[in-house]
């Protein structure tokens, strides 16, 4: 097989997982609500750790979560934390499972407000996607983004968080020329894209 430039080739070494999501995932603009709550959740427990770590225990997440089902995360009480607490195939992390069920709260409230996840996060750039050098970890749109999911109520929404979850999802853009990706998606049409504060 042609090998191919992956802006992920030196962290991702060696890991076909990580390097299956550069390839099939990391950066497509995506409107597909389950995908986008599934990485928000991923995302924000990925705070404090390596991304490699949270690929690797997506599937169990997956299958401890309901299958990242809002609607069932939202209504979890304090039997189901000590359930997930005493689960070491996820992140035993008590703040960050509490946390997640006041999210998904904030989720149905967004969805009820915006229609879907996907129009209120892409009505921060109307429906661009932004450039990011892939080096930079948090910008004007995250920030704003961060500060208002705070306002909301929500945890775990740091402008890095914000920032890494919005790359993951296709808003902001991040694979760089040199990497295959780049030509495979035409990225040259989100050059000059910015993000006007609102
Ligand atoms: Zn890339």
């Amino acid at each position: 097989m042609d090998k191919k430039r992956s802006c992920f080739d030196g962290y991702a070494a060696g890991d076909t997982l990580m390097q299956r999501y550069h390839d099939a995932e990391w950066g497509v603009p995506c409107r597909d609500e389950q995908k986008l709550t599934e990485f928000f959740i991923l995302e924000m427990f990925q705070a404090g750790l390596s991304w490699k770590t949270i690929l690797h225990k997506r599937e169990a997440f997956r299958e401890e979560l309901d299958g990242f089902d809002i609607e069932k995360i939202a209504a979890y009480g304090p039997e189901k934390v000590d359930e997930l607490m005493a689960n070491p195939s996820i992140i035993r992390n008590r703040r960050k499972i509490e946390g997640m069920i006041v999210n998904a709260g904030c989720i149905q409230k967004i969805r009820e407000e915006f229609g879907s996840l996907s129009a209120y996060l892409w009505h921060f750039t109307d429906g661009k996607t932004i450039p990011e050098p892939i080096a930079v970890t948090t910008d004007e749109l995250s920030d704003d983004v961060s500060s208002d999911m705070k306002k909301r109520g929500m945890k775990f929404v740091g402008s890095v968080t914000i920032f890494s979850y919005l790359q993951s999802v296709g808003i902001i853009y991040s694979h760089p020329k040199s990497c295959w990706r780049y030509e495979a998606d035409h990225a040259e049409r989100f050059e000059g894209n910015t993000y006007k504060h609102r």
